[in-house]
């Protein structure tokens, strides 16, 4: 479970996150959602440990984030523009975290593990290609291979599928939705795109101008939006 108390964070004079106070359940599969410059993507990264909120406090279970450090915060991320490395093959890009992660594990053990990943993702038979050789939608699931390796307990994904057609983006969220089912793990996203979030998440929270306007499953938001903000920000997917 990740608890957010009252997070603030400004850069310059620039208050990106004001007040921010959110419970996300374990195994929840959550949805931020907001305009551009909204604060989403700054409240990811400090979640992350990649950025330090200003005043507030971020919990992981009973902890106080600032005590545990990045590598102990079992967090795996996926970023739109967090390439993989282009001179490894996928194979090797997957088994990357395992390798520098502070468990140890044999040669064999990460073979097996890179091998059970590729079943998972559907990537079976392209572990040796480089990623120049396979298809945007493909890239991404190595990306999300890669996250999942180290076994995180919270998986965080920035516009994981921005950069891809409609139709992929369809069924990468399908797919995803599906190894969330299947693994559990509490999950953590970042759009702008409304049908995405709709459709994907158990919860939406949306973001204004580092504030969340409204919290609730698709559902409730969908009937009740609270403000005339909400109203025309969901309308714009129509
Ligand atoms: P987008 O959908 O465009 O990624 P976002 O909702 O994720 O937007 P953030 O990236 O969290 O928004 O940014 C919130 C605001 O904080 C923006 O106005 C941005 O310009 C500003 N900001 C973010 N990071 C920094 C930084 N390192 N230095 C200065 N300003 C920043």
């Amino acid at each position: 479970k990740i608890k957010l108390d009252r997070v603030e964070k400004t850069f310059d004079t620039f208050r990106a996150v004001r007040g921010v106070s959110l419970n996300i359940e374990s195994g929840e599969l959550v949805a931020l959602l907001g305009p551009s410059g909204s604060g989403k993507t700054t409240i990811l990264r400090m979640i992350a440990g990649l950025e330090y909120a200003d005043a507030g406090h971020i919990y992981f279970g009973e902890q106080d984030a600032t005590e545990i450090s990045v590598a102990n915060r079992g967090v795996g991320f996926v970023f739109q523009h967090y390439a993989l490395f282009p001179h490894m093959t996928v194979a090797q890009n997957i088994a990357f975290g395992m390798k520098v992660s502070k468990t140890r594990r044999s040669k064999d053990e990460i073979n097996l593990r890179v091998a059970e990943l590729l079943d998972l993702m559907r990537l079976k038979g392209l572990g040796e290609r480089f990623p120049a050789q396979i298809s945007g939608g493909q890239r991404q699931r190595v990306a999300l291979a890669r996250a999942l390796a180290v076994d995180p307990k919270v998986l965080l994904l920035d516009e994981p599928f921005g950069a891809l057609d409609a139709n992929v983006r369809r069924e990468l969220r399908r797919w995803l939705r599906e190894i969330h089912d299947e693994l559990g793990i509490t999950t953590l996203f970042v759009t702008h795109d409304q049908e995405e979030a709709l459709d994907l998440a158990d919860r939406v929270v949306i973001l204004r101008e580092g504030e969340i306007v409204q919290h609730g499953s698709p559902y409730e938001i969908c009937r009740h939006p609270n403000s005339a903000f909400v109203t025309r920000f969901l309308g714009d997917a129509n």
